[in-house]
């Protein structure tokens, strides 16, 4: 009983969705935003959709190349090439903050280019605020601010009140969002997993572009009806998979078609977003806050790697991971150290790693798929 055909999860194939229109019908607004350091709960207890900026499926890059140099990761230009060709006018409000200098940029590219450019009437607020780069009291004390200001911000633009009720309630439907989605991960890791990689990151992917309650219950059908599969029989070499943004099949699937099953990941699309829940009781926006800022951390957050080599080493081993294969999109510092210290790490412990540099629109196949197919061929 495959995923491939749930119609549910073929929403992951496009940028807007029947949800999201139904949503706007009733009056309510979307917010799209870049990327891991957002709160999403604030903006849900504001009846805003957080809606994950994604490029799935264009493979265009021309007019973001006009504004921005080619040495700026893909990914960035090819979302702000869909934007500037309409691809997020729906859009209600946008935000972001500096999650790496990249998508910092978009926030000045967006005000100038996207949502003042000639013949778009719709008045869409932008926000920004800013994410400490280390892991410390007083960073979080910077941070934590930040997110009230945000708060008041949000008020004021929409003319609305999130109040604590609102935030408790917001806090509930996303905590039950990660115990689920870590549910799902649990079929996943299985000697037979339930899902494959390619179905993991579909399920990821809707997750972020559909009202989490809606998304909840589709998870409770979705597990009962993995639950309910044999799971995959055939042998295949066990694969974890690191690394700069995926929101598109075309990567998982080379990978899943030489031969190998993707069981676990950490990626932005991910595990690295149901790891960690908010704490109940206190004042709910600390809380969030807290989550946010303290959570398995992506490579932006400087001094914190040797947290993310542990998570990794646990994976393996409770995933039981024959392979690492790591990628990052060309000019991505940040998972390009991350890639180099792990690919060093793994190494020494005798765990078989292939390293990759790509593009985000996927080019070069055949020789991408060569150095897949000779990696799988030498694990033992
Ligand atoms: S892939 Fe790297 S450079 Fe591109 S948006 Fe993500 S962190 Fe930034």
């Amino acid at each position: 009983m495959s995923l491939q055909n749930d119609p549910f999860l073929n929403i992951s194939n496009s940028i807007n969705n029947e949800y999201i229109k139904e949503w706007q019908a009733s009056k309510k607004r979307v917010i799209g935003y870049y990327c891991t350091y957002i709160p999403e709960e604030l903006l849900y207890a504001a009846n805003l959709l957080p809606f994950r900026i994604r490029a799935t499926g264009h493979e265009k890059t021309e007019l973001g190349d006009i504004l921005m140099v080619r040495f700026t990761c893909s990914f960035v230009r090819a979302s702000l090439d869909l934007a500037l060709r309409g691809g997020f006018d729906f859009l209600d409000g946008f935000l972001i903050c500096n999650s790496c200098d990249h998508s910092r940029r978009m926030f000045e590219i967006f005000n100038m280019k996207v949502f003042n450019r000639e013949g778009f009437k719709k008045k869409v607020p932008r926000f920004y605020f800013s994410v400490p780069h280390i892991i410390t009291e007083e960073g979080f004390n910077w941070y934590w601010q930040e997110i009230i200001e945000l708060k008041e911000e949000l008020e004021m633009a929409y003319n609305i009140d999130i109040t604590d009720s609102n935030l408790e309630n917001s806090i509930k439907v996303h905590n039950e969002n990660r115990r689920l989605l870590r549910e799902i991960h649990r079929l996943r890791v299985l000697e037979k997993p339930k899902l494959s990689g390619a179905e993991a990151l579909r399920i990821s992917v809707v997750n972020s572009s559909v009202p989490k309650d809606i998304t909840n219950q589709e998870l409770h059908r979705i597990i009962y009806k993995l639950k309910e599969s044999e799971g995959i029989k055939d042998l295949r070499k066990r694969i974890m998979f690191v690394g700069s943004i995926i929101d598109d099949l075309k990567f998982v699937n080379l990978i899943e078609n030489s031969g190998a099953l993707i069981v676990s990941d950490f990626l932005c699309f991910g595990t690295r977003n149901f790891l960690d829940d908010v704490q109940i009781g206190g004042n709910p926006l600390e809380q969030i806050s807290k989550r946010v800022y303290h959570r398995i951390s992506c490579p932006r957050m400087m001094d914190d790697h040797e947290r993310r080599l542990k998570f990794l080493k646990n994976e393996i081993k409770t995933a039981k991971i024959d392979g690492v294969i790591l990628q990052r999109i060309n000019n991505c510092d940040l998972h390009g150290c991350d890639n180099m210290l792990f690919e060093h790490e793994l190494k020494e412990l005798e765990i078989p790693v292939l390293n990759i540099d790509r593009e985000y629109v996927q080019a070069d196949t055949t020789r991408l798929r060569t150095r897949i197919e000779a990696f799988l061929e030498m694990i033992k």
